[in-house]
């Protein structure tokens, strides 16, 4: 058995469930005009707070599983209710922008001021105050992870650069990763694209590719972070796809299923990885 990376009580590997609770707030912030007169979009959508977030719930239930859902200011506020069964079931939050603005997109005054308003919004609707970070699309820039710490974050769940929990060094401190990889989204398989080229997959490929690479990083005792969707990943037979996952990952003998931010905290607490450097605005890479 590896001994790459130390997790908790001699666990082999860490595996976190994560949910990004879009809502219909992707469509919003890329299609605003559409999104204003478009029904069938925002519905499509809309199925996931409705009836995939409780599926997933029930589901996470029944194996007594933590998870994290990273969910945008703009699915607090148009999705109240919904978004407060995962506050009462106990789950972990984090922030994932507030019309799941695309970061790389912004300039430095509108990313502090998206950052300050998701931060009012958890803070006034659930006296919430996040300790993790997961952009939308993934999409981060070289003055986020600065941004991040300087507003409390411990940690990030965005990059890719390695398959352990990582650090990244900022002018105001070191900010753990929690990292994520497409391999490991519901998106790229499950996702309809209207006119685009890919099929949709059917759940015994998703699952079959997400179990090699569960045993893969098992072997490797490292942190597997799969990110679903509640409109995508909670349809009937996607949701009977993961409780198989599940109940493979159950069956092996030392697997640590965590919340985000319980990994973060052992990975700052043990300090086993390096520190990526991100360059200063001007500095070239
Ligand atoms: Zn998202």
């Amino acid at each position: 058995m590896g001994n790459r990376y130390r997790w908790p009580d001699g666990k082999q590997c860490a595996v976190v469930l994560s949910f990004d609770a879009d809502a219909e707030s992707g469509y919003v912030f890329r299609h605003p005009e559409e999104a204003a007169r478009r029904l069938d979009e925002m519905e499509e959508r809309r199925f996931g707070v409705r009836t995939g977030l409780p599926r997933i719930l029930r589901l996470l239930e029944k194996y007594g599983l933590p998870a994290t859902f990273f969910v945008p200011g703009y699915t607090i506020e148009h999705h109240t209710a919904a978004v407060e069964t995962i506050v009462q079931a106990g789950f972990e939050l984090g922030c994932h922008g507030n019309v799941h603005e695309a970061v790389h997109m912004l300039d430095d005054a509108a990313e502090r001021h998206v950052l300050e308003e998701q931060l009012d919004i958890y803070k006034r609707t659930f006296g919430l105050r996040p300790t993790g970070y997961r952009s939308p699309s993934w999409s981060l820039n070289v003055r986020s992870p600065g941004l991040l710490t300087e507003y409390g974050f411990t940690y990030d769940s965005s990059l890719m650069g390695d398959d352990i929990p990582y650090f990244v060094d900022t002018p105001h401190g070191r900010l753990t990763e929690v990292p994520v990889q497409w391999l490991l989204d519901d998106a790229p398989f499950y996702r309809h694209v209207y006119g685009a080229t890919n099929a949709i997959a059917e759940p015994d490929r998703v699952i079959g590719m997400w179990t090699q690479e569960f045993q893969g990083m098992y072997r490797e005792s490292a942190c597997f972070v799969v990110t679903m969707h509640p409109f995508i990943s909670g349809r009937a037979s996607r949701i009977d796809g993961l409780e198989r996952l599940i109940r493979t990952m159950r069956a092996e003998p030392g697997v640590w299923f965590a919340t985000a931010h319980q990994v973060a905290t052992w990975a700052a607490e043990s300090n086993q990885n390096t520190a990526v450097h991100v360059p200063l605005p001007g500095e070239r890479p």
